[in-house]
C-alpha cells in the first residue's frame, strides 16, 4: 500500500524497489586514485564505522566524462549526527538539507546523509533510518525543508538527473547506478529522474541546474525533461534571491557561462531571472560587450586562472550604468556625481531583483568609478591611476570596453603601452593638458562643493 503510495507521488508509475546496476571498474574505469584524499579518508572511515559511504553526485559524473572533479560529495546511511560524532573537524550546517562538512587540512568534503521521499510525514519508519524531520512546501509545491532520511535507493530518487544519481564506492571501486545515469552520459542526454513538471514544482532551481549540465556536460535535454519548462519558468520568481544567486553564480561560472545564457534564452529561461541580462540583450552594444565578458570568464576558468564576480557583474551591468549616467548628465549633474548617482540606481534595482550580495557592491563601484579616470591622460593623474590597487581589474575592464566598440581602442593601446614604458617614455606619453590652469583648478572647487562624491582624478 505505502510502497504504492511512493510509486504515484515520485514517478507517476508504479512503484518498483529500485535495484541499482553495479559496474565494475572494468567497465568505468574509474580506479580509487582519481578520488581526492579527503574523501577517499572520509568513506573509510565511514565503512570502517559500519555504515555504508559513496562518492555521490557531480564527481562521479566528471569521471565517467573523463574530467577532474572540481570537488567530491559523499553519502551515507549515518545521520548527520552520527558523521559529526565520527570527524573531529567537522560541523553540521543547512537547515532546508542539513549536511556535514568534514575538513582534512585545507580541503572539504560535504557529507550528506540518504534521503527518503519528501512528500509525507507517512513516510517514518519506512528507510532504514526513519524520518528523522519531515519536508514542509510552499503553495506552489516548493520544498521548504526536507530531512527525511532513507535508503540509498531512495536517496538516487531523489537526486535530480540520472547523471547525477550515480555512486561510487571507493574500496569496491564500484560505480552503483540506479536510473541508467551512465547510459545516459554516453548518447549526451540530460535525464530527470520521475516527472519532470513535479520535480521542478519542487525545486524551480532544477530548470537552471538543467540549463546549466547540459552547456557544461554538453547535453542533450531530454524531450520529457524539457518540456514543462516554458510553463513553469515562472515558479522561479518563488525561489528565494540569495537561492537564486548562488545559482546564477553557478552557471555564470561553470566554464560554460556563453553556452549555458544561449541556452537559457532558448528555454524560455532568462527573462525575471537575470533581470540584467534582459535589458542588456536588448542594446547591441550590450550584447556585445556582455558575451565578451562571459567569453572572457569561460576562458578564464577554462584556464584555471582565478574569476572575480564583481568583475562579471560589473561588467553585466555595465551598459545599465552608462544609460543611466547619461540620464542623471542630462539633467546638467556634472560627471562625477551623476556616476555615484547612476551606480546607486542600478545597485539599487539589481540588489533588489537579483540580490547581488552587498559585499560585492564596492567592487563594483570601484570597477566603475575607475572607467572615466582612464580618459585623463596629463600631469600626475596617470601615475596615480597605475598605482591604484584595483588597476589591473580596472584596466582589464577597459579592454573590454574597447573589445566591444563602446571606448576608442586607442585609450586602451595607450594604456598598454604607458603600463610597460619607462619613466621617461611615459612622460613622453602623457597629452598635453587642456585650458588654463587656473579655470580647471576653479572648476574642480565647484565640482567638488556640488558634491561630497571623490573626484575622478
Ligand atoms: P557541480 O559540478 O556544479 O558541483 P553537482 O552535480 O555536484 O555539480 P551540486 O549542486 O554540488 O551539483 O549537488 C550535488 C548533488 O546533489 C547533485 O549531483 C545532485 O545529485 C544533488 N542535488 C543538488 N541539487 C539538487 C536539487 N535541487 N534537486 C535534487 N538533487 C539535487
Ligand atoms: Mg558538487
Amino acid at each position: 500500500m505505502i510502497t504504492k503510495f511512493f510509486g504515484r507521488v515520485f514517478s507517476g508509475r508504479m512503484f518498483k524497489p529500485a535495484k541499482p546496476r553495479i559496474i565494475a571498474v572494468s567497465e568505468h574505469g574509474i580506479t580509487r586514485d582519481r578520488i581526492g584524499t579527503c574523501a577517499l579518508r572520509t568513506c573509510e572511515t565511514l565503512q570502517q564505522a559500519g555504515f555504508a559511504a559513496f562518492v555521490v553526485g557531480g564527481a562521479v559524473r566528471d569521471l565517467i566524462l573523463g574530467r577532474d572533479p572540481k570537488d567530491f560529495d559523499v553519502a551515507t546511511d549515518a545521520t548527520p549526527e552520527e558523521v559529526r560524532g565520527l570527524f573531529r573537524r567537522s560541523r553540521v550546517i543547512g537547515r532546508r538539507f542539513k549536511i556535514v562538512h568534514v575538513l582534512c587540512g585545507r580541503d572539504m568534503v560535504e557529507v550528506s546523509t540518504f534521503r527518503g521521499p519528501a512528500e509525507t510525514e507517512k513516510a517514518a519508519g519506512k528507510g532504514k533510518l526513519g524520518a528523522k524531520d519531515t519536508s514542509v512546501e510552499d503553495e506552489h509545491g516548493r520544498l521548504l525543508r526536507d530531512n527525511v532520511w532513507g535508503d540509498q535507493s531512495q536517496d538516487a530518487t531523489r537526486r535530480d538527473f540520472t547523471i547525477n544519481a550515480l555512486f561510487y564506492d571507493p574500496a569496491k571501486e564500484q560505480v552503483w547506478d540506479y536510473h541508467g545515469g551512465v547510459a545516459d552520459l554516453k548518447h549526451r542526454r540530460l535525464r530527470m529522474i520521475g516527472d519532470p513538471a513535479q520535480r521542478y514544482r519542487e525545486d524551480p532551481v532544477r530548470m537552471l541546474r538543467a540549463v546549466r549540465f547540459a552547456a557544461a556536460c554538453n547535453l542533450e535535454i531530454d524531450t520529457a525533461t524539457r518540456k514543462p519548462i516554458k510553463a513553469l519558468a515562472e515558479l522561479l520568481t518563488n525561489v528565494p534571491p540569495s537561492r537564486l544567486f548562488d545559482e546564477m553564480l553557478k552557471l555564470l561560472l561553470s566554464g560554460h557561462a556563453v553556452e549555458c545564457v544561449k541556452r537559457l534564452r532558448k528555454e524560455g529561461l532568462h527573462h525575471g531571472v537575470l533581470p540584467l541580462l534582459d535589458v542588456i540583450l536588448e542594446q547591441p552594444l550590450g550584447e556585445r560587450f556582455v558575451m565578451l565578458a562571459l567569453r572572457n570568464t569561460d576562458a578564464r576558468i577554462l584556464a584555471d586562472k582565478p574569476i572575480s564576480p564583481a568583475f562579471l557583474f560589473a561588467a553585466l551591468s555595465w551598459h545599465e550604468v552608462l544609460a543611466a549616467w547619461k540620464k542623471v548628465q542630462a539633467r546638467n549633474v556634472p560627471p562625477v556625481p551623476a556616476l555615484y548617482e547612476a551606480m546607486d540606481q542600478v545597485l539599487d534595482v539589481q540588489t533588489e531583483q537579483l540580490a547581488i550580495p552587498r559585499r560585492y557592491t564596492s567592487d563594483m563601484k570601484e570597477l566603475w568609478v575607475m572607467q572615466p579616470r582612464f580618459e585623463q591622460r596629463a600631469g600626475q593623474r596617470p601615475f596615480r591611476l597605475l598605482e591604484h590597487p584595483r588597476f589591473r581589474a580596472a584596466y582589464d575592464f577597459l579592454l573590454l570596453r574597447c573589445e566591444s566598440g563602446e571606448t576608442d581602442t586607442a585609450l586602451g593601446e595607450w594604456w598598454t603601452r604607458f603600463q610597460d614604458a619607462d619613466a621617461d617614455a611615459r612622460t613622453d606619453m602623457l597629452v598635453a593638458d587642456s585650458g588654463p590652469a587656473k579655470k580647471r583648478r576653479k572648476r574642480r572647487r565647484r565640482k567638488s562643493a556640488a558634491s561630497p562624491a571623490p573626484s575622478a582624478d
